[in-house]
């Protein structure tokens, strides 16, 4: 049945392959975003669809519509972005998280948080599972992040049982596609923009740290499949279970793209965490999810996408 969405942070890479998904499937779908590292070019093509607008605005601020469902995905991502204003990062999280809590509670709106496998910190446990509290020092400069979406799943979980608001929390973890904004300094845009344009690719430290990486659709997919869940709140885990050094990726990069480019070694970057790998078990039980697009064959179209556009 068709719902009426409201997509925070709609404007940015993953928000707008959400709003695209939830236009094709019928639903009307509000998508709010203040631009802070979010763009218009991401939605362009929606506009002109009638059930779908657009409001420029921040989600620190209360905000008020009718809705039945709440995608809650507003918050810089990258590291270099949220730390850029990292007291904006924690308002943006934890003033965000309440604002939305309130405008479901208000509607009687089921609400979806887009939480992150950074919950974990540099894990102890690996690969990680939802049942582990994790790992994170409070006042790292990820700590605005990090933090701030602890906070928010603790805001989701006292609402859920203060005043039954109906929460989703999924982990997501590492995840690339089309629509990467290509100053944000992530490793999969920054590799493939550098193969691309023939410059050297930075692998910071010696290239042993592992994550997880998702293509966008296989990440949509699960959220779409955690909203319409019945009786789960959650948290779970949204990721790709393979792991792959940063040095395989950089070397698969350069595979695929057949570039020249050299790597090159920079200064590791504090707290940054050592290895992660997303547990899935869970989301396969609940949600009968699992990735579908691996490594190889989601690189490709991403490496098509940057291809047009630098
Ligand atoms: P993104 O930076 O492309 O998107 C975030 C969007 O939020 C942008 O459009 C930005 O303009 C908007 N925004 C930021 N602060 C805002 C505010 N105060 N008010 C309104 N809008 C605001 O990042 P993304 O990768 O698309 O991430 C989307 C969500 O998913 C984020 O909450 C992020 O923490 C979460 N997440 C992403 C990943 C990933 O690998 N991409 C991993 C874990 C969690
Ligand atoms: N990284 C790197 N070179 C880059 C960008 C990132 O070696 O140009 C490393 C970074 O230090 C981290 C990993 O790649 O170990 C993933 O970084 P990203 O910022 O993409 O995500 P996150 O740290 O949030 O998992």
């Amino acid at each position: 049945m068709s719902k009426k969405v409201l997509v925070t942070g709609g404007a940015g890479f993953v928000g707008s392959h959400l709003c695209d998904r939830l236009a094709r499937e019928g639903h009307d779908v509000i998508c709010l975003d203040n631009l802070f590292t979010g763009s218009l070019m991401n939605i362009e093509h929606l506009r002109s669809n009638p059930r779908f607008s657009f409001v420029e605005y921040d989600v620190q601020k209360p905000f008020v519509a009718e809705v039945d469902w709440i995608f809650n995905l507003a918050c810089p991502a990258s590291p270099p972005h949220y730390q850029h204003d990292p007291v904006a990062t924690v308002r943006t999280n934890v003033l965000g998280m309440l604002n939305m809590l309130d405008l479901a509670k208000k509607n009687g709106a089921r609400i979806l948080q887009a939480s992150t496998s950074e919950i974990y910190g540099d894990p102890l446990v690996h690969p990680q599972v939802e049942s582990y509290w994790g790992n994170v020092n409070p006042i790292s400069r990820r700590a605005c992040y990090d933090e701030g979406k602890r906070c928010a799943e603790t805001l989701c979980f006292d609402y859920h049982r203060e005043f039954g608001v109906d929460v989703r929390v999924v982990r997501i973890f590492n995840t690339y596609g089309s629509r990467m904004a290509k100053d944000d300094g992530r490793v999969v845009s920054n590799f493939i923009l550098q193969a691309l344009r023939g410059e050297d690719l930075t692998v910071y430290g010696d290239g042993s740290y592992t994550r997880s990486f998702q293509y966008v659709d296989d990440l949509i997919e699960g959220m779409l499949r955690m909203m319409q869940a019945e009786n789960f709140t959650g948290p779970v885990n949204i990721g790709n279970p393979g792991e792959f050094t940063i040095l395989e990726l950089a070397q698969l990069v350069l595979e695929l793209t057949g570039s020249t480019s050299k790597i090159i070694h920079l200064p590791a970057v504090e707290h940054d965490p050592k290895q992660r790998k997303a547990d899935i078990a869970l989301a396969k039980e609940k949600l009968s999810w699992e990735p579908t697009i691996q490594l190889r064959e989601g690189l490709t179209k991403t490496i098509e996408y940057f291809r047009k556009i630098v």
